[in-house]
């Protein structure tokens, strides 16, 4: 019985579980995840902040599914490390789990820009569920919301903002294919922030590059995303200057047990480097499909 462990739990780490729950019986499948949720549609938050679509409808299977499907759910747990050599995950509380193969889904991580008070409340870097959940929170008490990050996810957010009635600040770079105007909207396009202001744990205000002081108490970091890749660092894996695992055709590493897909992944000869939902969770797929035929080929594993 192989040994499978996947790291991720979202669009392509998700799709490769499922593909090999459904198509190959078993497989000991280890699924690790820093999410502590069920799997859930990402692509679908902005439509849960703005209150279109309930919680429950984000999540993309039922909660015994995993028992179901004899997969064993390690939610809410981080991976430390990869031991190649040894076929082992580490993780963070130093738990070990063996692989034959492994897959990598672990897609990007938000990360706040280093500015001095982003750690205060009310300054949140939107990414997953538990992030959005807390601008639902936010936004209770809110008037006045920044936006910084890429013009097209600034507005997309913004609008969500808006609809809810509240004034929005959109500190936006790059260009958008579709500005946004609106009259509780103000963009600004030519100054970075450089300071969040507040008192305490208590926020109150980010200062721009040009001297502008906005009073906020919410400021919604959105588009600064990078590869979390770094539990890859003792291993021999090919990765990008800036962390992305490098795949061939057929998703697979430089080490032939270990595979990477979704939005961590990347084929340097393919153009498409921003991944979608649909792109993710196809890659996935693909893996899975691969791996049910090396299992197949190869007796000593089955
Ligand atoms: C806010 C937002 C809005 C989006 N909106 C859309 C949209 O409208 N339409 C669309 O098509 N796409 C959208 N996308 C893009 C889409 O969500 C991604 O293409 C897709 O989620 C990529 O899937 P993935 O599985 O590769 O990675 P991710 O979704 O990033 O998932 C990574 C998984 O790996 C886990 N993980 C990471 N590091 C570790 C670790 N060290 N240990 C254990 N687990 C780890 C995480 O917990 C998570 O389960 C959006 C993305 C974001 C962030």
């Amino acid at each position: 019985m192989p040994k499978i462990v996947i790291i991720g739990n979202s669009a392509a780490g998700f799709s490769c579980t499922d593909t090999l729950a459904k198509l190959s019986a078993g497989n000991e499948i280890t699924v690790v995840s820093k999410d502590k949720f069920l799997p859930y549609r990402r692509d679908n938050l902005l439509e849960y902040i703005a209150g279109k679509i309930p919680e429950h409808s984000l999540y993309i299977v039922p909660k015994d599914y995993y028992s179901v499907e004899k997969i064993t759910y390690k939610a809410g747990v981080e991976v430390a490390r990869v031991d190649a050599k040894k076929q082992r995950v580490v993780l963070k509380d130093n738990t070990k789990i063996d692989y034959d193969f492994l897959i990598i889904a672990s897609g990007l991580e938000p990360e706040l820009p280093e500015l001095p008070g982003t750690s205060k409340d009310g300054v949140v870097a939107y990414s997953g569920l538990e992030e959005a959940k807390a601008i639902i929170e936010k936004l209770l008490v809110v008037n006045l919301a920044c936006c910084v990050g890429k013009a097209e996810s600034c507005f997309k957010l913004a609008k969500v903002l808006l609809d809810k009635g509240k004034e929005v600040k959109a500190i936006i770079s790059g260009t958008c294919v579709e500005p946004m105007q609106h009259e509780r909207l103000e963009v600004i396009s030519d100054a970075q922030p450089v300071e969040i202001i507040g008192e305490g744990p208590e926020l109150k205000a980010l200062k721009l590059s040009n001297g502008k002081v906005i009073g906020t108490s919410m400021i919604i970091f959105a588009s600064q995303n990078f590869p979390s890749s770094d539990f890859l660092k003792e291993t021999d894996i090919v990765r990008t200057k800036n962390g992305f695992i490098v795949v061939d055709e057929s998703m697979k590493t430089n080490i032939d047990n270990i595979f990477a897909c979704g939005a961590v992944a990347v084929n340097l000869n393919s153009g498409n480097q921003e991944k979608d939902w649909i792109d993710a969770s196809r890659e996935g797929w693909i893996i899975g499909t691969n791996l049910i035929g090396m299992i197949e080929e190869a007796p000593k594993l089955k």
